[in-house]
Parts: structure tokens; C-alpha cells; sequence
């Protein structure tokens, strides 16, 4: 007898893999339920403006986000607001509890996209001044910087994007930059360096923020051209300043990790069909050991994933 409680399909996550995992698993004829910690979009709607995503010349991230959640809304998956904390398998192997912090729920199969978060930067006052100075999204904060002075951390496509949308807002921005050059792609290292708002610091990192309730003082570390280790103290009224980190991702594979292969940075490791070493369980994004992390190739492996998931609960035929 059927169980109507257990899921033939249940998606973590509703970034560009998840979502377009929703899509690909309502076109083979799932219902497929997609449990995520936030709203339409994933890492993609923290961003300005995608202009790489084919087909779609100009979108602001939150816009292509919300196009991806109606298009699966619309197709029938389903959406619940949580936090998945674990996933276990149960019933000897042929059923997956899905444990969130507002219960748990049961699926033959599951699709795995929980991407990833931002890393920190690990200088002092970091933590302290979260969301009080210390941001980790330019496009989500910017705005409270409007003619004020700020830091980007990081020297990689990222940090140059964030710095690039800082300095329509900001009165100046100083990229910090520990290596001696930018990692970024040839157009974006380009438009950084060609911008008179923005100013790069080499061989530099923060070394702390410092200030009562909010920061006063940015602490920089650098080398000179001699070699020479120097330090920098520089003042600022109370909020005046803000620190943008933008120095890589930590994926979030926690859950799946008794479950799946990880490599040494945490990144799981896939099969070329999404799966892993559990039968039954499909793992697509940016979460997943892979070459290239962009909206197209998360929602290029949410596809597969769906598909491969379709064939698993015998949908679909070979
Ligand atoms: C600032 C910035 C700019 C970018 N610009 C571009 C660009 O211009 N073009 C481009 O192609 N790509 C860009 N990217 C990269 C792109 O956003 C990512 O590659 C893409 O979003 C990855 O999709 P994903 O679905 O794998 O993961 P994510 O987008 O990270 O989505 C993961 C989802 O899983 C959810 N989740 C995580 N953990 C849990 C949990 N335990 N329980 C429930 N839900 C969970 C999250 O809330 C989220 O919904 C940018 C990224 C950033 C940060």
C-alpha cells in the first residue's frame, strides 16, 4: 500500500539547483516537495544583475530567482519554509527521513542542493560587528553605505563584482587584496581597476575592527615594496565605514555527510547523474565537488538530478 506521508521526492534548497530540480521532477510526473532556509533565488538573489545566465541578457538576481520559484510553483512543486538538519536513512534502507527543525518528513528519494555560504575572513572583530559594520552582501546592504567608506575583502570574480556595485553607492572603495594581484576574470579585473571609486590595496588584509557599538577603526596589515611588514590604524565616526568579506564559500553538506563522499574541502562528491554513495539520494549546486559554480551549471545539475531522481522511484524508464 501506498504511504501518502512519504515523498516520492523531497528537495533541499531553492537556489537555481533546487528550483530547476522542482521543474525537471513536475515535467516526469513527481510532486516534488522543496524544504528551503530561504526565499527564491539561493546565493543568486544576493546579487545586482546577472548578465550571464543564457537567454537572459539583463535580470537582477532576486528577479531571476523569483522567475525560477513561479516557473516550478506553477508546475506544481511545492514549497515549505525550514531547516534541514540531518537526513537519515530509515526502513532498512529504502526511505530517507528528512530532519528539519520544525519535524521530520520521509522520501523514497532526495535531491541535495544547499549550495553554500559565505566564508570568513577570520580578522578580529568579524564576528562582533556582524550586521553592524561586517556584511557579506554587497547587493543586500550596500545600501546603508550610501556616502560612506567601504572595505572589500577578497580579490577573486566575487569581491570584484561587490566592489564594482559598492562604488555606485559608496563615497570610496578600498579593495583588500592579500595576494598581489586579482583573481577575477579579465572584464571584471577590468572594470575594477579602470574605476576611479575604487582603490586597490595589494599584498594587505584587515587585521581587525575595533570601535564601541559600531566600527571606528579599520586595522589594515600590509607589506611595503621593501618587504617591510607595516600597519595601518585608520579612524572613522561611528558607522561611518563598512567592511564587505567576500573571500569564498563554505558549502552547507552537513547533513549529507554520514551519507556521501566529501572532498577535502567539504564539497560532495558526485556521480556525473548527481548521485552518491547512498542509493537514493542526488546532490546538485553548488554543494557538489565541481569545476564551475554559476547559476547555469546549478541549474544544469538540478536537471540531472531530477531526472536521475525520476529514474530512481521508477518514473521514468532508463
Ligand atoms: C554575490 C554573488 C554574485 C553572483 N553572481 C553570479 C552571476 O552573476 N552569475 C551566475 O551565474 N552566478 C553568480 N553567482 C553564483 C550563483 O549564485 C551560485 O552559483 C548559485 O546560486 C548556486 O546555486 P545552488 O542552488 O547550488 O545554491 P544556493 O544558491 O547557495 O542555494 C542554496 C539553497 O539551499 C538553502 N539551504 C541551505 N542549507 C539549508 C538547510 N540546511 N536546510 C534548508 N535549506 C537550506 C538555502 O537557503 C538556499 O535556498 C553569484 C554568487 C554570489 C554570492
Amino acid at each position: 500500500m501506498t504511504d501518502l506521508n512519504v515523498r516520492d521526492v523531497i528537495i533541499v534548497g531553492s537556489g537555481p539547483a533546487g528550483l530547476s530540480a522542482a521543474i525537471y521532477a513536475t515535467r516526469a510526473g513527481l510532486r516534488p516537495l522543496v524544504i528551503s532556509s530561504s526565499a527564491a533565488g539561493g546565493q543568486i538573489a544576493t546579487t545586482d544583475l546577472v548578465d550571464n545566465y543564457p537567454g537572459i541578457e539583463d535580470i537582477t538576481g532576486a528577479e531571476l530567482g523569483q522567475r525560477l520559484w513561479d516557473h516550478a510553483e506553477h508546475l506544481g512543486a511545492e514549497f515549505e519554509f525550514d531547516q534541514v538538519v540531518s537526513i537519515d536513512r530509515r526502513e532498512g534502507g529504502s526511505l530517507f527521513e528528512v530532519v528539519c527543525e520544525g519535524g521530520s518528513l520521509r522520501a523514497r528519494s532526495v535531491i541535495y542542493a544547499a549550495g553554500a555560504s559565505p566564508r570568513k575572513a577570520g580578522f578580529a572583530g568579524e564576528n562582533r560587528f556582524g550586521g553592524r559594520g561586517v556584511s557579506y552582501c554587497a547587493t543586500c546592504d550596500g545600501m546603508f553605505y550610501r556616502g560612506k567608506e567601504v572595505f572589500v575583502v577578497g580579490g577573486g570574480n566575487t569581491a570584484c563584482e561587490e566592489a564594482l556595485y559598492l562604488a555606485k553607492v559608496a563615497s570610496s572603495v578600498t579593495l583588500v587584496v592579500r595576494k598581489d594581484h586579482l583573481r577575477a576574470m579579465r572584464s571584471l579585473r577590468d572594470a575594477v581597476l579602470s574605476s576611479p571609486m575604487i582603490k586597490v590595496r595589494y599584498l594587505t588584509r584587515i587585521e581587525g575592527v575595533e570601535g564601541e557599538s559600531l566600527i571606528e577603526r579599520v586595522v589594515l596589515a600590509s607589506v611595503d615594496a621593501l618587504g617591510v611588514p607595516t600597519r595601518e590604524e585608520l579612524s572613522f565616526a561611528p558607522g561611518g565605514v563598512g567592511v564587505f568579506v567576500s573571500v569564498g564559500q563554505v558549502p552547507q553538506s552537513a547533513p549529507v555527510c554520514r551519507l556521501a563522499e566529501l572532498d577535502d574541502q567539504g564539497y560532495v562528491v558526485t556521480r556525473p547523474d548527481m548521485s552518491v554513495a547512498t542509493p537514493g539520494l542526488f546532490c546538485a549546486g553548488d554543494v557538489r565537488a565541481t569545476p564551475l559554480r554559476q547559476a547555469i551549471t546549478a541549474a544544469s545539475d538540478g536537471a540531472i538530478a531530477a531526472t536521475s531522481a525520476a529514474r530512481y522511484v521508477g518514473v521514468l524508464g532508463d
